[in-house]
């Protein structure tokens, strides 16, 4: 069985190199000629663990290949992924279809044969449907089948969650569909992974609805951390008392500086989009989106009041750019909000993150890109963690602080210890884990 997938973005190119280790014959398309360029001379365009050795040993073996001819590699597929971008239209919020859109019309052009064509994309209930009316429009002839087929990886990890993931959504119209994708999946399925099919309608919303969930989860314990700081309690503590609860979960129970990231910020506002569209609003998700928001910006302001309530002319280090460990990608990440809040506030921004910094130095011009993290926060009056990367959690604290100007410490990941850092000498501030009633509260209740 051949599969081509168009795209190969973080979702593409590690679909098509997962699918050429099961076994299959893939070649990914991307019209981006200096990416496939990259990807051919054995450069991988995107950090990934892993993703690297997995694309080479695949092509060496014979099973993956890359070009720019959407044609080429459609004509001859039998399962054609679409996993193009679905970013946020500025106007309204929507999804932005011109790319699958796009794709589709490409597609039609070069169907030959019955072909699975299958949107990989997050994209809108009702996308599927469009889909198949561009390709139908524009070949009378096609003899093909749409499915939807949402991903459900994580950057960072994506190889092992397609490898092994919780579950594989399939929404298709026809039996002939189902049975070719079931084929396809057959090797995961038969390692144990459960399979979900239902219509493509469905399988469009459950994606959006599990990310919004996701996304939910955050912004409520974010808004639980600070009630945590208000009344004394520990938001840390209260996470493990409430996720051991099998009906919750400890994961995405973690406080922190909002969630960022390609998916969540723009998933859950296409979300809210379908939802007045059908006059349906999904309020819980309006909520869940502007506490996000706001939260963005008091971490900027948490930051300031740590510093002595004024940054002006006072270097502030930022320790992480991306919106989580293991991955370059910095698209909504919380520190695009919060490093500029600094530099208009009057900071001198020194910033270092292992894999991010390409991506953000075009978007945040105006920070200064450190060498590695003890440059970064070199007569730094605050240092601020921002992402929590592996090797800022094994950093030697002590000779961080001594870099340092001031002694501020703002762990917005709750990575460290508080007893240790202030044996350290930081004015260490962390995440509704040190928050004390007031004394004369105390003082009542005694
Ligand atoms: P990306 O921006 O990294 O990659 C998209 C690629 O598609 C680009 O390289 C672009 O050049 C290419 N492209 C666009 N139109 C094309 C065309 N007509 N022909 C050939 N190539 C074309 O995007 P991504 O992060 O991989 O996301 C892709 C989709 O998967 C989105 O809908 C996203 O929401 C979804 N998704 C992403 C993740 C994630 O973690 N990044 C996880 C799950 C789902």
């Amino acid at each position: 069985m051949k599969v081509a997938v168009i795209g190969t973005g973080y979702v593409g190119l590690v679909t098509g190199s997962c699918f050429a280790e099961l076994g299959f014959q893939v070649t990914c398309v991307d019209k981006d000629a200096a990416k496939i360029n990259q990807i051919e001379a054995g450069r991988i365009p995107i950090y990934e663990p892993d993703l690297d050795s997995l694309v080479q040993a695949n092509a060496a073996a014979g099973r993956l290949d890359f070009t720019t001819s959407l044609h080429e590699a459609v004509a001859s597929a039998d399962i054609v992924f679409i996993a193009v971008g679905t970013p946020s239209r500025k106007s309204d919020g929507h999804a932005d279809l011109a790319y699958v859109y796009g794709a589709a019309e490409e597609i039609a052009q070069a169907i030959d044969g019955y072909t699975v064509v299958v949107t990989k994309s997050t994209v809108p209930v009702g996308t599927g449907q469009c889909v198949e009316a561009i390709i139908r429009n524009r070949r009378l002839d096609a003899e093909f089948d749409i499915v939807s087929n949402p991903e459900f990886l994580r950057e960072g990890s994506a190889i092992s969650d397609f490898m092994q993931p919780d579950r594989i959504v399939i929404g298709a119209r026809s039996d002939k569909a189902f049975v070719l994708m079931r084929r396809l999946y057959a090797p995961l399925e038969n390692a144990g992974a459960r399979v979900v099919t239902t219509s493509v309608e469905t399988a469009e919303l459950t994606k959006y609805a599990a990310n919004s969930f996701l996304a939910t989860k955050i912004s409520f314990i974010n808004e639980i951390a600070d009630l945590c700081e208000a009344v004394g309690a520990n938001v840390e503590e209260l996470a493990e008392g409430v996720g051991l609860d099998a009906r919750i979960g400890r994961q995405f129970l973690n406080a922190g500086p909002g969630y960022g990231g390609s998916c969540f910020p723009k998933d859950c506002q296409a979300l809210i989009q379908t939802a007045r569209d059908a006059a349906n609003p999904l309020r819980i998700i309006e909520a869940v989106v502007e506490v996000n928001e706001r939260r963005k910006w008091q971490m900027a302001q948490r930051i300031i009041a740590a510093s002595g309530n004024s940054i002006q002319n006072k270097k502030i280090a930022l320790l992480g750019l991306t919106f989580k460990p293991n991955t370059d990608d910095v698209r909504d990440s919380p520190s695009l909000t919060i490093a500029p809040a600094l530099v208009a506030a009057g900071a001198y921004v020194s910033v270092y993150d292992p894999e991010g910094m390409k991506a953000a130095a075009l978007l945040m011009p105006e920070l200064h890109y450190a060498a590695n993290a003890y440059e970064a926060v070199e007569k730094a009056h605050a240092v601020v963690l921002l992402t929590e990367w592996e090797e800022f959690l094994t950093l030697d604290l002590p000779r961080l602080r001594s870099l340092m100007h001031g002694r501020v410490f703002v762990d917005l990941r709750n990575a460290f210890e508080e007893a240790r850092m202030q044996e350290i000498g930081f004015a260490y501030s962390s995440i509704g884990r040190s928050g004390l009633l007031p004394a004369a509260e105390i003082q009542v209740a005694a």
